[in-house]
């Protein structure tokens, strides 16, 4: 279903957007990634190629190495664009060169995340104000923009989002603030979209612990679960996106199920998150 079909996927140099990327380059897709260091995203095996910068040094001739790999894969086409989704401009911009090279879209597949910490809340509001320009804002602006090329083509937007946006977790405030307000603005969008007849779906993706390295890194000493597999999480957004669901939940045990319990039994579900942490094995902040 995805063969020739115009993709974007943010936050793709690393972890299950990197993943989304592969996979979608098997189904032979166009795909469009983007992410912010073009260092990370440069090839290490020395090959160079085209390479799109919306930041101020403009074109740069450089494949990154997820770009060179969806080649090899079978996409349609594969780019980088690479921008900080924090500056709104870039937002606006990446699916200007949408636009311009793969004349429309079908997909626009929001997976970025900024970076924050993992442990209580240090009461910067700097910090909660920034991760929210860079998790929240910039999937607004990137709807906005896309919006009338995915009217066009009939298409998907592909929020995601995480079981941290539907439920209090501790030790990941600001990031959760972000993640509940996703819900809040596309939640509200799909009805819109379903009053006026607007023919494009909006799939929020509601995850569990995943084994990327970021996630490894700041969250598996302290959480008692084993993390699910970035590279069948990633399928799975696809497959909900591609099928036009409304939400996706993976692992679908470990998210859906407690989710039941959020209505009617709020405050079991706070204890029995709350048991899944070890917070004596925090890192000193
Ligand atoms: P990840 O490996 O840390 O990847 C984050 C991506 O976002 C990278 O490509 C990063 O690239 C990019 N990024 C970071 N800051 C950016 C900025 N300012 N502008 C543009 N791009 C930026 O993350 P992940 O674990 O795969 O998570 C992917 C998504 O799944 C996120 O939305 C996350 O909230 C959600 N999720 C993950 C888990 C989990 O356990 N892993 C659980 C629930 C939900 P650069 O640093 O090069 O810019």
């Amino acid at each position: 279903m995805l063969k020739g079909k115009r993709v974007i996927v943010t936050g793709a140099s690393t972890g299950i957007g990197e993943q989304m990327a592969y996979h979608l380059a098997r189904m032979g897709a166009h795909v469009l990634v983007t992410a912010r260091t073009e260092a990370k995203l440069q090839q290490v095996n020395g090959k160079l190629g085209t390479h799109t910068c919306t930041h101020k040094h403009g074109k740069a001739n450089l494949t990154s190495q997820v770009v060179e790999r969806c080649r090899a894969l079978g996409a349609g086409s594969a780019r980088l664009v690479s921008g900080s989704m924090e500056d709104m401009a870039t937002t606006r911009q990446l699916v200007e060169v949408a636009e311009a090279e793969l004349g429309g879209l079908d997909m626009l597949i929001l997976n970025h995340v900024g970076k924050s910490y993992f442990n209580y809340f240090d009461g910067d509001v700097g910090h909660v104000q920034k991760l929210l320009n860079i998790n929240f804002l910039s999937y607004v602006a990137m709807t906005v923009s896309a919006l009338p090329m995915l009217k066009r083509s009939g298409g998907s937007i592909v929020v995601v989002s995480s079981m941290a946006g539907k439920v209090g977790f501790p030790f990941t405030v600001p990031y959760s603030a972000t993640k509940f307000a996703l819900d809040g603005f596309f939640s509200s969008l799909r009805q819109e979209f379903s009053i006026q007849s607007v023919n494009v779906s909006i799939t929020l993706c509601i995850l569990g612990f995943i084994d990327t390295e970021s996630a490894m890194r700041a969250a598996a000493d302290v959480l008692l679960m084993s993390p699910a597999p970035k590279e069948e999480c990633a399928l799975e957004i696809i497959k909900g996106g591609t099928l036009r669901q409304r939400e996706v939940y993976y692992r679908y045990a470990s998210t859906k199920l407690p989710l039941l319990l959020r209505d009617w039994a709020a405050e079991l579900l706070d204890l029995l998150v709350r048991q899944r942490y070890r917070p004596e094995r925090l890192r000193a902040a």
